[in-house]
């Protein structure tokens, strides 16, 4: 078999973890697989990165950044090779740009493009172990992108579709994915298998254990991806097509997003066209919004309200300054002090009452919602931060995803 396993930023956070990954690929070569690696930067580095790049002041020129954020990667990729050689194995680290993988000019969140496996086939096909180094690509200029932050799960699924893995293993800090973030609430169970769907819903509403970008392209792609832990032999969670699934519980798994700011804009000016042009330069600044409420101001005006992701929130005030410079948006506030829990079930399709339940759960704590949004299968509120906690736990207690 092809094997991709990448390896997190915890299960390489030091020397003895890199030996102990370095352990475990060994293992599954001897085994008979041909293995590609893909790894993190040891946990804290990424962070610590990002820190030195805001030192000198705000906005640092993105491209600049992505060669400071990428050198993380490098480190741990090189270093493993090492370990692997020293044990016997042949194995190279590769950089993005060597693994061939092309991206868009979206510096600090680029997209994959493309991926050119000539040197990634030809160095299997030597019989050698690859590592490479996560969360970076190369744009068509030449210059190194990185992926977003979790990217190296993006570049894990992402390698696994281009050579036809059989298999891409996600190893990290938890044995598979739980109903919610077991940090949060210990009673959380672990999952045997979740659909691609609602795995997608809850990375991309915050559950962090996998980036959903990741899980958006092994949909599309139909990778068989488990996530697993690096530190125990536990079985983990196989994320795999809805019809692979029998049980289909009403509700799977409860998601938190901190990294959400609300921004509201009152007397904005009601004509044709103004959400276009709002929403549109925002969109031209690479800035995802998610929540939208429009309601009526004084005036004929009209109050817009909408959520975006605390990191692009700098960017998302540029646009809005811009449009009150020109006086169509009267006056715009920023809050950072909220979050947004969501509950995802594939269940929910044909069920009622699974969004009233979340409503009267959040009455019953005294938790006010700002917020509301729902898909096919799932509901999202936004409240305070304070409450962030107490709503995860008192949801995943009123669906009782701990039985
Ligand atoms: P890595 O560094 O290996 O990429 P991450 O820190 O990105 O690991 O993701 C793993 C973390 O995701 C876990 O430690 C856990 O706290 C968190 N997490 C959030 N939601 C979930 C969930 N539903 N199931 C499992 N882990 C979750
Ligand atoms: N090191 C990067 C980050 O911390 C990418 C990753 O770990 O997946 O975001
Ligand atoms: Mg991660």
């Amino acid at each position: 078999m092809v094997i991709v396993q990448k390896f997190g930023g915890t299960s390489v956070g030091d020397l003895d973890r890199i030996q102990n990954v370095a352990n475990r690929v060994s293992q599954t070569v001897k085994a008979g697989n041909k293995v590609i690696v893909v790894v993190s930067a040891m946990s804290g580095e990424t962070n610590k990165l990002v820190g030195y790049t805001e030192h000198f002041g705000d906005n640092p020129e993105r491209a600049e950044v992505d060669m400071v954020l990428s050198s993380g990667e490098r480190v741990t990729a090189a270093l493993l090779a090492i370990a692997l050689n020293q044990m016997g194995h042949k194995a190279s680290s590769m950089t993005g740009r060597r693994a061939g993988i092309i991206t868009d000019d979206a510096h600090t969140k680029a997209r994959i493009e493309r991926i050119e496996t000539e040197a990634m086939q030809a160095a299997l096909d030597e019989g050698k172990i690859l590592v490479i180094a996560g969360f970076q690509g190369v744009n068509e200029a030449g210059l190194v992108t990185t992926l977003g932050r979790g990217g190296s799960d993006l570049s894990a699924v992402a390698v696994a579709g281009a050579v036809k893995a059989d298999l891409c293993e996600i190893y990290t800090d938890v044995d598979g994915i739980y109903t919610t973030d077991p940090r949060i609430e210990p009673t959380a169970k672990k999952l045997d298998k979740i659909s691609y769907d609602e795995m997608l819903e809850l990375a991309s509403l915050g559950a962090k254990v996998l980036q959903n970008r990741s899980v958006e392209l092994a949909k599309k792609l139909n990778v068989s991806l488990v996530t697993r832990s690096s530190f125990s032999d536990a079985e983990g969670t196989l994320i795999t097509k809805e019809e692979n699934i029998m049980e289909k519980p009403l509700v799977s798994g409860i998601a938190l997003d901190r990294n959400q700011a609300r921004i509201a804009l009152e007397g904005v000016v009601n004509r044709p066209g103004i959400a276009s042009d709002i929403f549109g330069a925002l969109a031209t600044s690479n800035v995802n919004v998610d929540m939208i409420i429009q309601t009526s101001g004084h005036d004929g005006s009209t109050n817009m309200d909408f959520t975006v992701p605390q990191n692009e929130l700098n960017d998302a005030k540029a646009v809005v300054e811009s449009f009150c410079q020109k006086n169509e948006i009267k006056d715009a506030s920023y809050n950072e002090s909220i979050c947004k829990v969501s509950i995802v079930g594939v269940g929910m399709k044909s069920h009622t009452g699974v969004a009233a339940k979340a409503f009267s759960t959040m009455a019953t704590e005294n938790i006010n919602i700002q917020m509301i949004s729902t898909s096919e299968i799932k509901v999202s509120m936004v409240i305070d931060e304070k409450y962030a906690e107490l709503a995860v736990r008192s949801l995943h207690n009123a669906y009782e995803l701990d039985k």
